[in-house]
């Protein structure tokens, strides 16, 4: 089936994992099972979030109080205040770790709240029946997500029956032909669309509960492909730039176009989609029928993503299987482009103005759909996978720049015409821009190579990521090509 792309960050560089799907075969008793794990799971960690924020508030923001909502005074006699972010014991055991030397001895909000777990069963005993690993990478969950926060991607969320439909393990999973063994569930038949590569090791498998039924994500290290020769950056001569669009999806710098298919936007599935959920809105709240026709809402969504992302696998095959030594991309803000339009308000009578808000809602609809960003990634994946450096430029002035002469304006664009204003240079606009991202690409990895080989290499320092590291020999040995050489051999 589909597989999706996880960069796992491993000693500072990023190793490719792979996820292989499957679609679960679970049985009437085993579904259920499943059912109410994920209830259990979803209340475990919307708990595990309300102690941490109320923890934090305790401590923070709200003053000396021993409870939130009693308002109690805190008193170190009467209660424990936790200066950690959740309610449990905050020291570890072991204060020096193996070679003798002292351990931060505190425990994180999430290491409390695993070191908790065992509590957690023996007050709630049903939570006994849910296997040890799935608890704490539930917690870990939230722990990611707090991570995001802290990366400013938002406050962790309360979760409800939409937004948590899946759980982890990390051990303990067997696979056998079409049988599948999960912890305190027991073996489960699934479809076995694609053999697990031999030689596998499973790392995590995550259960997902989707609009048609259960599915099982194993985790794997690819070990088909064990070694990802990696171009070295000196060696990069040429590369292809891709340039993102609505109407067509990618332009690629030599001069290939890929379509769009417009998988939730085009007019068929837009009206589509209406029907069905005209069809939903009629039928009496909190009725079967109408649990039955959002269903088939939902299977159409299912089906519109599973497609797209069979397209974008197809977009990152052919490009990675271009005849160059790079990939260059644009770096996108696709989350910074679908914001709203900034509220307009007429002084005078503190009225709203229109703002263009309802103009661009298509236009966000279509970036939506086109997802650049999921498709860039796979796009790096697949670079990886084939050796190929990647790059992220910035796309700034892609499109307004000339690619014959150089000369920048934003005149120099009409729609998808590009005629420069300075050389009467003639291109289609994203074909120039797609250019443009090429030439950025090569000259960013020179200059790469330039840092690299004039002083030592700085920690932490943006390059791209590659499987293997590049051999250590080649770094600043006279004769490797600078920019200009790459740039003259590329003319
Ligand atoms: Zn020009």
């Amino acid at each position: 089936m589909l597989s999706s792309v996880e960069r796992e960050k491993q000693g500072g560089d990023y190793q490719l994992l792979t996820n292989y799907v499957y679609k679960l075969r679970p049985n009437v008793n085993q579904s259920s099972t499943m059912d109410s794990w994920i209830d259990m799971l979803r209340s475990q960690y919307n708990w595990s979030l309300g102690d941490r924020i109320s923890q934090y508030n305790q401590q923070f923001i709200q003053g000396d109080y021993c409870d939130i909502r009693t308002k109690a005074e805190a008193c170190p006699i009467t209660c424990f205040v936790s200066k950690n972010g959740a309610t449990g014991e905050p020291w570890k055991d072991v204060k020096v770790d193996k070679d003798g030397k002292p351990k931060n001895p505190r425990r994180s909000a999430g290491d409390i709240q695993i070191t908790a777990l065992p509590e957690l069963k023996k007050a709630r005993p049903w939570y006994a029946g849910i296997d040890s690993t799935v608890l704490q990478q539930n917690v870990k969950r939230l722990d990611k997500a707090y991570e995001n926060f802290f990366d400013g991607r938002g406050f962790p969320k309360f979760k409800n029956r939409s937004t948590f439909s899946s759980f982890t393990y990390t051990m303990g999973v067997k696979v056998q032909l079409v049988k599948i063994y999960l912890p305190k569930i027991g073996w489960m038949r699934f479809h076995n669309s694609r053999p697990i590569p031999t030689g596998f090791t499973i790392k995590a498998a995550t259960i997902r509960k989707r609009q048609d039924g259960w599915y099982v994500s194993i985790r794997i290290e690819d070990k088909t492909v064990p070694d990802y020769v990696a171009v070295a950056l000196t060696d990069v001569k040429s590369a292809i730039g891709c340039d993102m669009g609505i109407t067509k999806l990618v332009h690629l710098s030599d001069g290939h176009q890929i379509e769009n298919p417009k998988f939730s936007t085009n007019k068929k599935v837009k009206r589509t989609l209406k029907i069905r959920q005209r069809r939903v809105s009629r039928k009496v709240k909190g009725s079967k029928n109408r649990k039955k026709s959002a269903s088939i809402v939902g299977r159409l969504h299912k089906k519109i993503t599973d497609k797209r992302q069979a397209h974008q696998w197809f977009i990152a095959n052919t490009i990675s299987s271009r005849n160059v030594d790079a990939i260059g991309v644009e770096d996108l803000n696709v989350s910074g482009m679908l914001k709203r339009c900034r509220v307009k308000i007429d002084e005078a009578t503190g009225r709203f103005l229109p703002n263009g808000q309802s103009r661009k809602k298509g236009l966000n609809r279509s970036i939506s759909d086109a997802s650049w960003n999921e498709l860039i990634q796979k796009i790096e994946y697949m670079a990886g996978k084939s050796g190929k450096v990647f790059v992220k430029v910035n796309p700034r002035c892609t499109s307004q720049k000339c690619n014959d002469c150089g000369y920048i304006e934003a005149g120099n664009r009409d729609k998808e015409k590009f005629i420069c204003l300075s050389c009467g240079h003639m291109a289609h606009a994203d074909i120039n821009a797609a250019k443009n991202i090429e030439e950025l690409a090569l000259s960013n990895i020179a200059s790469m190579v330039r840092r690299d080989s004039t002083e030592p290499e700085p920690r932490g320092s943006k390059r791209p990521r590659t499987k293997s590291p590049r051999p250590l020999g080649k770094r600043g040995e006279p004769g490797n090509p600078s920019s200009r050489d790459i740039k003259a051999e590329k003319s």
